[in-house]
C-alpha cells in the first residue's frame, strides 16, 4: 500500500546549505538550530545530517528535545536555548547538555545539580540586546549578577551569546554592538574570554559576520534552505530547499458542469472537470487557505487545489493532465521535473512565514533521507 504522505529530506541540499553557511561564516564554529522538530524536518534525522556534514554543535529550545537527541545517540555538544526549570537541571547535567542561563536563580539550580552529580557544568550566558525575552540586561546590574555567578565553582562559562531582535542590517548591527560592549564587561568579571555567538540566519545572510566575526554562528533557517523570515538583505547565496512532501492520487472522478466540490459547496464546476482526491489535509499540515489558491504537481504539471482543504483530504483539478490516474505521485512541496512548489509559496498564500508552515507538517510521518546515491531510512 502506498504511504499516504511521504516527507523526504534531500541530503545533498543540506550539505550544500551548510557549505553556503560556512562561506558566510569563515572559520567560526556552526551551532545548528534544530528546535521545533528541526523546523518540521524531523529532529533526529535533521540533526544527524547536520552533524554528518560538518555542523559542530546543536541547539534546541527545550530539555526534552535535547534528551531525544541524546537517546538517539547524538554526541555533539547540545545547547538548550531557553531557560530550563530547576527540576530538569540534573538531567541536563547527567546527559552533558548545556543550559542557557539568564538569571542567578537558574544558575544556582544548575549548580546544585552539578555539585550533587560531582560534575562541572558548561553553561551559556545569554545577554538581552533588544529582543526582550531572556538574557541578562547589558547594564552594570547585569554584570554584577554575572559576577556573583562566578562564585558557583561547578559552573564553567562556555560561551556568552545574544539573540538579535533586529530585522534590518542597521538594527542588527546595533544589537551586535550592545552585545560586544557587554561581553567585554563580562570578560572582566570572568577573567577569561569564552566563545561568543550572536548571528542567526538573517544577520548571517546580511553579511554581518564579515564585519564582526565571532567564534560561533547559530543559524537555523539557512541550513534548511529557508530564506530568513526577516531577510535583512537579498540572499543570492544558492540555498536549496531540503524538505519535500508528497502524496498520491487516491481517487479520480469526472464531474459534470454545475457539480459542487468540497464542504459548503464553496466550489461549483462551470464545465465538466476531472477531479483527483489527494489523501492529505490540514491535520497533516496543509494550510486550509490553500483551497482555491494553492496548487500541487502531478506529472510535472501544476494542478490547482479546488474545493476545501479537509482534515485528511484535498481535491485538485486534473482536467488538463489527462494521464493523471489512481496512485500517481502528487507533490505538495518539492520539485517535479522543471517545476517546484516551495514552503515560501504556501507561506505567502497563508499570510505567514516559511518556518510557520513547515513546523506544522505533522511530526508523525517518518522523515526519509534521500542521499545523493540511494535512499536511507533514519528514524523520525
Ligand atoms: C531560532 C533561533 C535561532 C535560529 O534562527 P534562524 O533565524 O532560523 O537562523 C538562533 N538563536 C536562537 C536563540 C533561536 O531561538
Amino acid at each position: 500500500m502506498a504511504e499516504r504522505i511521504r516527507v523526504c529530506l534531500d541530503e545533498a541540499a543540506i550539505r550544500d546549505n551548510i557549505r553556503a553557511v560556512r562561506h558566510l561564516s569563515g572559520t567560526a564554529q556552526v551551532m545548528g538550530v534544530v528546535k521545533a522538530n528541526a523546523y518540521g524536518h524531523g529532529l533526529v534525522p535533521a540533526a544527524r545530517l547536520l552533524v554528518h556534514h560538518g555542523v559542530h554543535q546543536l541547539a534546541v529550545a527545550t530539555p526534552e528535545e535535547a534528551c531525544v537527541l541524546r537517546e538517539a545517540g547524538l554526541r555533539a555538544p547540545i545547547t538548550v536555548l531557553s531557560p530550563t526549570s530547576a527540576s530538569a537541571m540534573a538531567e541536563l547535567v547527567a546527559r552533558r547538555v548545556r543550559p542557557s542561563l539568564s538569571t542567578l536563580a537558574a544558575a544556582r539550580d544548575l549548580h546544585r545539580a552539578a555539585v550533587r552529580l560531582g560534575r562541572r557544568a558548561p553553561v551559556h550566558l545569554e545577554v538581552d540586546t533588544g529582543l526582550g525575552r531572556y538574557g541578562w540586561a547589558p547594564t552594570p546590574a547585569g554584570v554584577a549578577q554575572i559576577e556573583r555567578l562566578t562564585m558557583l565553582d561547578h559552573l564553567v562559562v562556555a560561551s556568552v551569546y545574544t539573540h538579535l531582535g533586529g530585522t534590518c542590517r542597521d538594527s542588527l548591527a546595533d544589537g551586535l554592538q550592545r552585545f560586544q560592549r557587554m561581553y567585554e564587561k563580562v570578560v572582566e568579571v570572568l577573567g577569561h574570554r569564552p566563545a561568543r555567538h550572536a548571528l542567526a540566519s538573517s544577520a548571517l545572510a546580511a553579511g554581518l559576520h564579515n564585519d564582526t566575526p565571532l567564534e560561533m554562528v547559530r543559524p537555523g533557517a539557512l541550513l534548511y534552505g529557508l530564506a530568513p523570515a526577516y531577510a535583512a538583505a537579498p540572499l543570492g547565496i544558492g540555498l536549496r530547499s531540503v524538505l519535500s512532501l508528497t502524496s498520491h492520487i487516491a481517487h479520480v472522478s469526472e464531474m459534470p458542469a454545475g457539480a459542487s466540490i468540497g464542504y459548503d459547496a464553496t466550489y461549483r464546476t462551470l464545465e465538466p472537470v476531472v477531479v483527483a482526491v489527494v489523501p492529505a489535509g490540514f491535520a497533516d499540515g496543509i494550510p486550509r487557505v490553500l483551497a482555491g489558491a494553492g496548487r500541487v504537481l502531478i506529472h510535472g504539471c501544476h494542478a490547482p487545489i479546488i474545493g476545501t482543504v479537509g482534515m485528511t483530504h484535498l481535491t485538485v483539478d486534473v482536467t488538463d493532465i489527462p494521464q493523471a490516474a489512481l496512485g500517481d505521485a502528487v507533490t505538495l512541496i518539492g520539485a517535479q521535473g522543471v517545476r517546484a512548489i516551495d514552503a515560501q509559496e504556501w507561506a505567502r498564500l497563508a499570510g505567514t512565514i516559511n518556518s510557520d508552515v513547515l513546523t506544522r507538517v505533522a511530526p508523525t510521518f517518518p522523515r526519509t533521507v534521500i542521499t545523493p546515491h540511494a535512499p536511507m531510512e533514519l528514524s523520525a
